[in-house]
């Protein structure tokens, strides 16, 4: 990997073509502030020898995969040996604990209707009213392939048409503009046009140049679409070149200086046919690299990062896993696509109430991170002092959690239940059931970093993105009923149970 840094306000990963994505984030100044700076642990090759141990899982149940999601008996005082600690939570059983106010539904995309305007110009108009938070968008394509294009290894402007962009964006189930309605709980809603292909050329340059030089591509526009319509553009570019890059910019940025817009650029963005079945990478369309620099331009400018401790779970020598935790769209996205709940804070998708601070030991009700209600999706929990990574220098304050179900965009997580998961987990099928426990930025950053609490499983190095996301992390998340302790924090979680309303029930306690 090769990290550009150093290109005013470009901040982005170029890619060989054989990783599948890559991405930076932008501050929405336009400054040149490397925003990234706390996911650059970068190197996430193997686990390092650690110390000793300073946490423990202590299973309730220790029975592999279904089991634990048909137990009636879960997290209640002395649940398992070993722990240390354990806490006391009370008789507990999944399905029998007290509603907290979750609902089961989800927000939809009213989608668009289509209308062609001109030999290159497409317009998606919104068939339902606008939501709270309403973007048009549009869609520049520019052509720098020869035709036929020499290299036909992945990407092609023959393999998509803007028809197809635009269909896909704005009105396909696994689109994006389904996506961010389902991810806001509504709030957003998406149209726009589509306009292109320009023809650049056979564009041989670092693929870089092209977003240095946004305005020129901009203004090749100027004669089809009035930019002060606009509030976001994507700068879709195919390239006789072999590099990946992709970046979010955010709405305070401009086009022609005096339009403000967001920009997102997708250059040898690759467009997933398969999104919906079981391919790895084919969580939404056009590819899930859409709605992730999408989540950088409305207000996210963090990622989903993971934890690497070697076979322990948390300790001042772990090291960061950049774009690893597979539960995210802002990570590696494999068994869930919803940004993380710190992320929707970020965006405004969920209000600070919904992201209860704690700082007393009890038990907490946090509802499904999928669904429209508008009670507490996570916990954000303080830590009695902070953890210092020794490599990254990076500090953590707070202990954040969150709870996942295989509905929506989020789907993906039966994959953990079924023979897919075994690829990158040879211990596998896993139960898809459990809650995630991530750190949080004492400098307020909206990245967060996954622990993994059972750090000392077997995983394949057939990974995603990162040797390793698709295993390592397959099993990250608290099951029902077990408690872990984490001395290094200060802290003991367990998860008690599920509520009547698909909720679940946390037990946190400070040591
Ligand atoms: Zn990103």
């Amino acid at each position: 990997m090769r990290t550009i840094q150093s290109l005013g306000r470009v901040l982005g990963h170029v890619l060989a073509f054989s990783a599948l994505t890559a991405c930076g984030s932008e501050p929405s100044d336009g400054g040149s502030s490397d925003s990234s700076a706390t996911t650059t642990g970068t190197d996430t090759t193997g686990p390092t020898t650690q110390g000793a141990a300073s946490s423990t899982t202590s299973p309730a149940n220790t029975s592999s995969s279904g089991a634990v999601a048909t137990a009636t008996n879960t997290g209640s005082t002395d649940a398992g040996s070993g722990g240390g600690g354990s806490t006391g939570g009370g008789t507990t059983t999944r399905g029998e604990l007290p509603a907290l106010g979750c609902n089961t539904e989800l927000a939809v995309s009213s989608g668009t209707t289509p209308q062609v305007v001109s030999d290159r110009v497409i317009e998606y108009t919104l068939d339902g009213e606008p939501a709270r938070d309403h973007y048009r968008v549009a869609i520049l394509m520019f052509d720098g392939q020869t035709t036929p294009p020499e290299d036909a290894s992945g990407w092609s402007h023959t393999e998509y048409t803007p028809e197809m962009v635009g269909e896909a964006f704005f009105n396909d189930p696994n689109g994006v503009a389904a996506y961010m309605a389902e991810a806001s709980y509504g709030k957003v809603s998406l149209e726009g046009t589509v306009v292109g292909w320009f023809d650049i050329g056979a564009y041989t340059a670092p693929v870089d140049e092209i977003v240095l030089d946004y305005e020129t591509y901009a203004a090749m526009a100027l004669d089809d679409i009035d930019f002060a319509d606009y509030d976001i553009t994507y700068i879709v570019a195919v390239t006789d070149t072999d590099e990946l890059l992709q970046i979010g910019w955010g709405l305070g940025n401009s086009v022609q200086g005096v339009y403000p817009m967001g920009i997102d650029y997708m250059i040898n963005s690759w467009f997933w046919n398969e999104a919906g079945t079981r391919a790895h990478s084919s969580t939404a369309l056009p590819s899930t690299s859409w709605a992730h620099e999408l989540s950088h331009t409305l207000g996210l400018t963090g990622h989903a990062i993971g934890l690497d401790c070697g076979d322990q779970i948390v300790s001042t020598e772990c090291i960061l896993a950049p774009y690893a935790n597979p539960f995210s769209i802002m990570g590696a996205y494999i068994y869930g696509t919803h940004q993380d709940v710190r992320g929707k804070l970020a965006m405004n998708f969920v209000d600070a109430a919904q992201l209860q601070e704690v700082t007393a030991s009890g038990s907490y009700g946090v509802c499904p991170l999928e669904t429209t209600d508008a009670e507490v999706k996570g916990l954000s929990i303080t830590l009695p002092q902070t953890l210092t990574l020794t490599e990254s220098e990076a500090v953590y304050d707070r202990l954040i959690i969150e709870y996942r179900t295989p509905i929506g965009f989020d789907r993906y997580l039966e994959r953990l239940s079924s023979d897919f998961v075994t690829e990158f987990f040879p211990a596998g099928p896993l139960d898809h059931d459990g809650i995630s426990l991530m750190l949080g930025y004492a400098n307020e950053s909206d990245s967060t970093v996954l622990m993994d609490v059972h750090p000392d499983t077997e995983f394949t190095s057939s990974g995603i993105k990162v040797s390793g996301d698709g295993g390592k992390y397959a099993d990250a998340r608290l099951r029902l009923g077990e408690t872990v302790t984490l001395e290094v924090l200060g802290l003991e979680v367990t998860y008690e149970g599920r509520t009547t309303d698909g909720g679940v029930m946390v037990r946190v306690t400070y040591l």
